[in-house]
């Protein structure tokens, strides 16, 4: 059995307590790895490894700290397919979509190295004469980031790039039903030259080795991606210590498929967005609201579509949809179906737990005759669930869009432009999607969402150098006198 340690201070370290825990493929149900559980005294290590690492390396010129992630990136691109690999067998993810975790781990690592030469502050007129004015950014500190289980290295990685660019030194604590891909991505880091102790890894529950981190005086923020419970926890937690906190949370994602539009392209995004990552992404589609003169033909069709899908092991190149991570998951998605069917909903397809292999899987089910009020259209299911919802109009159907408490993803199938430019304009939601499904991110634009989703940052694009800085105003004064601002004008 392959034993997993923490890395703290540059050593890869058993736990001081000697507690494990294990690694379990969600499709086979077999043992993968055997981990180090931290106890506090090693999150203490870690945070303070990471405090006395912050000096030297928030001092490193920000293009040769680029230089590490510009290796780091090659050595993922070298690695992909076998990381790939080992994510499907430790997540359950089929193989392409793998592929575009790992994918998407690099991207974000060249697109931070970028961000080494770049980095910019702001310059401006000072309304007095003889003086300059200009913006700085400075990194936070220690920062701590907790990360779920479903983009086992891509999340790990967005945030762990962009707040190693900014200066910042970090202890990583993912999720425990898939570290192990978080510990390929620091061996990488460390091989590619990051210095001990600027990224520190522990692992181990959210509730003891992550609220550790969130509560620790010397973690000056925490970067969280996760349930909305847990985000609000964290939230409230860091607040009473000022802590600045990031938190992208749940969605409830909607694809609006207006009667104007191409119902094949909305199939093919609906099958994609709602059974994709077998619904476990927090952009998924988990809701479809359609005009009630195409409805009754889109659900034929997107009956005969998911029938189509084949359940089993995403290693093998024809699956297309995997297992859900684990028995909990399984039962919360079991669970949201009974209540579906007891709200009145119509199961049209699927519902039910199935066992093509000894793991974790659940048959893609959608729902029709659902109403805006019913809790399987307003709750994250985090499953291969799809509701359909009619609406009679546009303003009905965005209406029903912004009816619950998320913001992630949105998304309109529609051949009318003003359509598209009034689902653009009037969704609530941080990113809205044209003639595309709900998924489908891209690394150099802003990432999240508005109400519950989050608290208003964005990871990705320009904006995750946001998260991870702060913004020092600096004046200049070279006239030599003394110069009253609001006064002297
Ligand atoms: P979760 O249960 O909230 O766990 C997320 C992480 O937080 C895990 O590492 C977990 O540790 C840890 N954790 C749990 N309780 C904690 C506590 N009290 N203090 C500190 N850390 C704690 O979420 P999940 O089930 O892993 O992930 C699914 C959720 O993530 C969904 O709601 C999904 O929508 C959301 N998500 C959002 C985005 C986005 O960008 N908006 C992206 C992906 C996923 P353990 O693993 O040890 O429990």
């Amino acid at each position: 059995m392959k034993e997993y340690k923490l890395f703290i201070d540059g050593e890869w370290i058993r736990s001081s307590d000697g507690q494990t825990f294990d690694d379990v493929d969600p499709t086979t149900l077999e043992l993968i790895g055997k981990l180090q559980k931290a106890s506090l005294e090693d999150v203490n290590s870690a945070v303070d490894s990471a405090d006395h690492a912050f000096e030297k390396w928030s001092s490193t010129p920000a293009p040769q700290r680029a230089k590490i992630l510009f290796r780091a990136a090659r050595m993922l691109e070298e690695r992909k397919e076998e990381l790939a690999r080992l994510l499907t067998v430790e997540m359950g993810k089929v193989l392409k979509e793998a592929r575009g975790d790992v994918q998407e781990a690099i991207d974000i690592t060249y697109y931070a190295a970028g961000e080494g030469r770049r980095l910019f502050g702001e310059t401006t007129p000072s309304e007095l004469p003889d003086k300059f004015c200009m913006t700085i950014r400075r990194p936070l500190g220690v920062v701590g980031l907790i990360t779920p289980w479903n983009f086992p290295i891509a999340i790990p990685a967005w945030k762990i790039m962009p707040a190693l660019i900014s200066g910042n030194t970090l202890v990583l604590k993912p999720a425990s039903d898939t570290p192990i891909l978080s510990i390929e991505l620091v061996k990488i880091l460390e091989k590619a030259g990051l210095p001990g102790g600027v990224l520190n890894l522990v692992m181990g529950e959210g509730n003891i080795v992550g609220s550790a981190i969130v509560h620790h005086p010397k973690i000056r923020a925490v970067s969280f991606t996760g349930s909305l419970d847990t985000g609000k926890w964290i939230l409230g937690e860091a607040a009473k210590e000022m802590k600045k906190v990031s938190l992208e949370l749940g969605g409830k994602n909607p694809i609006i498929v207006m009667d104007d539009a191409d119902l094949d392209l909305a199939v093919d995004g609906i099958i994609w967005g709602g059974f994709g990552t077998t619904g476990q992404r927090c952009t998924a589609a988990s809701r479809v609201i359609a005009h009630e003169k195409i409805i009754m033909e889109l659900q034929a069709k997107l009956i005969k579509r998911t029938k189509a899908l084949r359940l089993g092991n995403g290693l093998l190149e024809n699956v297309d949809v995997g297992p859900v991570i684990n028995n909990s998951q399984l039962q919360k998605i079991n669970k949201y179906v009974d209540i579906g069917k007891n709200e009145g909903a119509n199961l049209v397809l699927g519902g039910k737990i199935t066992k093509p292999l000894p793991g974790y899987f659940f048959e893609p089910t959608i729902f029709t005759d659902v109403t805006p009020d019913m809790r399987i259209a307003r709750e994250e299911i985090f499953g291969p669930v799809v509701s359909i919802i009619s609406a009679s109009g546009l303003d009905e159907a965005i209406g029903i869009a912004n009816s619950v408490e998320y913001g992630l993803s949105s998304s309109i199938y529609t051949a009318n432009i003003r359509n598209a430019f009034k689902a653009i304009e009037n969704i609530e939601a941080g990113i809205t999607y044209i003639n595309a499904s709900t998924i489908g991110a891209e690394t150099h634009l802003p990432f999240g969402g508005v109400k519950s989703t989050g608290n208003g940052t964005r990871e990705a694009g320009t904006t995750a150098i946001e998260e991870f800085t702060e913004i020092k105003t600096v004046y200049i004064d070279y006239s030599g006198k003394l110069q009253k601002a609001q006064i002297d004008v």
